[in-house]
């Protein structure tokens, strides 16, 4: 009975087994298909400073339009894609994808001079040794100064292999990219490592902007990250702010650089452009005022 009742169990774990696996590959098969028939769009996340009170830069971020699933989220399709290494394809194409954009707005709007474009790169991307020819091309392509991109790299993917990474990262920076730790805090690189990162930003991850305001801890993360920040002369972006609460404590902890659901949510190029050709502080006002009534 038991032996019976173990079988059937194991059965069970096989057929969900191989039902995870078949949703993988259909998932990746989907992807490829996909990817050569414009199922992938680029949306652009506003970063604002708020001392110049403007917009500073934008996130790009990939979105995919399944056409029997409707959209599915990068927390999805990202980690399939870095598995299957269709990553390197997609992270290409984003690159190409938002860097015309930005020169487009750069030719078009006359407003777009100062801003910075903020690429994800996947620590599969990182560690191709062709990185560094790839995004010099697209950014020559578009005629555009390597000072107006910047790439987002996380903790972990510089860590999974310290020595090459800081190779890539010194090749890209001698060019005049930028680089931001993406996610800071959730890793685990340690300060003498990241003295040693020619990096320019660190971004600290949303989860403990969330959780300033209800766990003390997190604010103390908080500050102490602005902290170490300052000490190492890099920039700071709180991410994820999405509440006048945790941006009062961003402010009043020196950090002026956010981006989040507050502000604005990703936006398709066009809502994005607009805001461009309105800069002029308007958010400036428009923030003093959410945080009167705040
Ligand atoms: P990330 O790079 O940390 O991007 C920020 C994520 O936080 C985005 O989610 C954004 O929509 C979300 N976000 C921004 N502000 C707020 C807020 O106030 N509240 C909340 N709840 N969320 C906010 P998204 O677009 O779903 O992307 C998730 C992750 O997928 C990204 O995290 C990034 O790691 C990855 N990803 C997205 N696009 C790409 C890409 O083109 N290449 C690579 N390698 N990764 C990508
Ligand atoms: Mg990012
Ligand atoms: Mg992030
Ligand atoms: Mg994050």
């Amino acid at each position: 009975r038991a032996k019976e009742a173990g079988r059937n169990r194991f059965k069970v774990f096989t057929e969900r087994m191989l039902e995870t696996a078949v949703d993988q590959l259909t998932l990746e098969n989907d992807m490829r298909r996909g990817l050569g028939n414009k199922e992938f769009r680029v949306v652009y996340q506003p970063i604002m400073d708020l001392s110049g009170s403007d917009v500073i830069g934008f996130e790009a971020l990939a979105r995919w339009d399944h056409p029997d699933r409707g959209q599915i989220p990068p927390a999805e399709f990202i980690p399939m894609a870095e598995e299957s290494g269709l990553i390197t394809q997609l992270g290409e194409w984003v690159l190409e994808k938002s860097l015309a954009t930005l020169a487009e707005w750069r030719r078009e709007t006359g407003r777009a001079d100062n801003i910075f474009m903020s690429v994800n790169l996947s620590s599969k991307q990182f560690a191709r040794a062709d990185l560094d020819k790839i995004v010099v091309k697209t950014l020559n392509k578009h005629d555009l100064p390597p000072s107006c991109l910047k790439l987002e790299i996380t903790e972990s993917s510089i860590m999974d292999n310290p020595e090459s990474s800081i190779l890539t990262l010194n090749r890209l920076r001698k060019v005049g990219v930028r680089f931001s730790i993406d996610d800071f805090g959730t890793g685990y690189s340690s300060l003498s490592q990241l003295q040693q990162l020619p990096v320019d930003t660190l971004k600290v991850d949303r989860s403990f902007i969330s959780r300033m305001k209800s766990d003390p801890e997190n604010m103390e993360i908080v500050k102490a990250v602005i902290a170490l920040a300052r000490s190492l002369d890099l920039n700071v972006i709180a991410e994820g702010v999405e509440l006048p609460d945790q941006l009062c404590s961003l402010l009043a902890l020196d950090c002026h650089c956010v981006q989040g659901f507050y502000f604005h949510e990703p936006m398709p190029a066009d809502s994005a452009r607009e805001l461009l050709e309105h800069r002029t502080g308007r958010t400036a006002d428009h923030t003093r005022e959410r945080m009167r009534h705040a």
